[in-house]
């Protein structure tokens, strides 16, 4: 069970244990999200009072570690990086190079 006073993007996030520490939230949210030291040694948000809806969209947006709505999926990544690597021809490293 999530904690109910955090923002639903920072209970996201907690729930599956995915933050990185970044304090991207914590600066869209001063003085309501402060970054603190977990007990394993870990910057984690902490709020510390009410984000409203529209600050909690944008931390959504900016936490790194949240999927991204309405921007290209990892399923449409991968296709691009298939139609790429398809017209890239593929380059054998030479033994005999040397890097100067
Ligand atoms: S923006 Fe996301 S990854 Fe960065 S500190 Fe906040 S919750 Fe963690």
């Amino acid at each position: 069970m999530t904690d109910p006073a955090l923002t639903p993007a920072l209970a996201r996030v907690r729930a599956g244990a995915l933050c990185a520490g970044c304090g991207a939230c914590a600066a869209l949210a001063p003085g309501r999200v402060e970054m603190a030291v977990s007990g394993a040694g870990f910057l984690r948000p902490h709020q510390t009072g009410p984000v409203d809806a529209a600050t909690d969209a944008a931390i959504a947006a900016v936490c790194p570690k949240l999927p991204r709505r309405n921007t290209r999926t990892c399923r449409g990544s991968r296709r691009a990086k298939r139609r790429i690597s398809s017209r890239v021809p593929s380059v054998e490293p030479s033994s005999t190079s040397t890097i100067s």
